[in-house]
């Protein structure tokens, strides 16, 4: 299964997109876990990033199709992938066409989380996410068992630079200018599924799973 997962920042695509990716056993894509891993490791392509994600705006399209070809193009990718904060514009929608025609597959379906602006708001001010793993976690709609520390591997909980206030608005108005139009570009060949992303985590992650299951019969 290939897919992709769409939705404003904060809307929940990096939450499903683990549970879904251990559900059909394929490989999550996510740019920016990517790039958070790339700063990390002080890599010169992280560094050049990271300008760009402390600020909220995008990274530019050459290092981000880089990363997204090099990576679909790995064996482990074969048995299906899912894709999270990517293409988020037209140009990256584009290429990923061009690298799926090369490596001779289609996507399945778009999900695409619907979320509104105040509630995506105080989700991003509630996130937070493991130093160590990754794993994200919300401090009131999905809190881990012991606070600040991770469930799955005991690390450090902290918030995401790019996460405040001023961020999270240029996050937003970039989404609504160069990323939703996307959306139309997925409708027009039939593979979007619009979901509602204000649903409780397990009962939208049951419907992912339900409108996935139908496609396969
Ligand atoms: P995205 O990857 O789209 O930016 P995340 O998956 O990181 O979003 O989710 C943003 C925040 O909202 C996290 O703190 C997460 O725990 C929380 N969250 C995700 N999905 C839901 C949901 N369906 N209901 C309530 N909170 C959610
Ligand atoms: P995310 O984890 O998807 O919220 O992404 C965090 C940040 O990484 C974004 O705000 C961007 O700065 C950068 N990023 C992630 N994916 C992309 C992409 N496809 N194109 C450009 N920048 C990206």
């Amino acid at each position: 299964m290939r897919l992709l997962i769409m939705g404003p920042p904060g809307a929940g695509k990096g939450t499903h997109a683990k549970l879904l990716c251990k559900e059909y056993n394929i490989v999550h894509i996510s740019t920016g876990d990517m790039f958070r891993t790339a700063i990390k490791l002080g890599t010169a392509e992280g560094m050049i990033a990271k300008q760009f994600i402390d600020k909220g705006n995008l990274v530019p399209d050459d290092i981000v199709i880089g990363i997204v070809r090099e990576k679909i193009q790995e064996n482990e990718c074969n048995n299906g992938f899912l894709l999270d904060g990517f293409p988020r514009n037209i140009e990256q929608a584009k290429s990923l066409d061009i690298i799926l025609d090369e490596c001779g597959v289609k996507i399945d379906a778009v999900l695409n989380l619907q979320v509104s602006d105040d509630i995506l708001i105080k989700r991003i001010s509630g996130r937070r996410v493991c130093s160590k793993c990754g794993e994200t976690y919300h401090v009131v709609n999905h809190p881990p068992k012991v606070e600040g520390i991770c469930d799955v591997c005991g690390g450090n909980l902290v918030q995401r630079k790019d996460d405040t206030e001023e961020t999270i608005k240029t996050r937003l108005k970039i989404y609504n200018k160069q990323t939703k139009p996307l959306l139309k570009y997925y409708e027009k060949q039939n593979l979007l599924k619009n979901l509602n992303g204000v649903e409780d985590i397990n009962l939208l992650f049951n419907n992912i799973k339900k409108l996935l299951g139908g496609m396969n019969d």
